[in-house]
């Protein structure tokens, strides 16, 4: 079942059941990479960003950026994608994780159905071929911490030596700004287009299916 608030619901029309907030987990961003302004850039390739949960900036909170984004839940979910980033040679492809998904398809990605009702799964079945349920279970992510109970302390510097820190603050500062200008060329990018060129979407969902 996809929830609405009230207000979207007053103007309901097919468009706007299909576009659902959920908070979304990321994973396999290099270290020191997750902020603010990488996640909306995230956040806005996957769906209309909303915002970040804060906790998930810190590195030592968990190993994942978490953001709220709406996404069009009529088009068969990201599993993942491969994106770009400078500071390393060719590109990273980073997993997505949904927090509290409704069922959805293992066969096709789409939420609303489970694979033994879905015409794709039957149409490769006539056709002789075996589907091979190319999401599942791990799809879902872990849902918001709800208490403060729920979140742990940062620990990553605690038992880090004084010449060992020192590396390490100036590889973050290397890191942070060859990121900083990595997002400004990203932001100048989305400005001036709605797919920013550099930018490519390599979905598996996409190519599949
Ligand atoms: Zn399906």
């Amino acid at each position: 079942m996809i929830l609405c608030l009230p207000s979207v619901l007053q103007n309901a029309s097919m468009e706007t059941y299909a576009i659902t907030p959920f908070w979304i987990q990321v994973f396999w961003l290099s270290f020191l990479s997750k902020s603010e302004a990488l996640a909306k850039i995230l956040g806005n390739m996957i769906g209309t960003f909303l915002e970040v949960h804060e906790d998930s900036l810190n590195e030592g909170w968990g190993p994942f950026l978490r953001m709220r984004v709406e996404i069009d839940v009529s088009k068969p979910l990201l599993r993942g994608q491969f994106v770009p980033f400078p500071w390393m040679a060719g590109e990273l492809w980073i997993d997505y994780r949904y927090g509290r998904l409704p069922d959805f398809c293992y066969e096709c990605g789409i939420i609303g159905h489970v694979f033994d009702k879905c015409p794709l799964f039957f149409e490769k079945l006539d056709e002789g071929i075996e589907p091979n349920l190319p999401y599942g279970p791990w799809m879902e992510g872990s849902p918001l911490p709800r208490s403060s109970y729920d979140r742990q302390l940062p620990a990553v510097l605690a038992n880090v030596t004084n010449s060992e820190k020192g590396k390490q603050i100036l590889d973050t500062t290397e890191i942070i700004e060859s990121n900083n200008k990595y997002l400004h060329l990203l932001r100048l990018n989305c400005l001036s287009s709605q797919s920013p060129k550099g930018f490519s979407f390599k979905d598996q969902a996409s190519s599949s299916g």
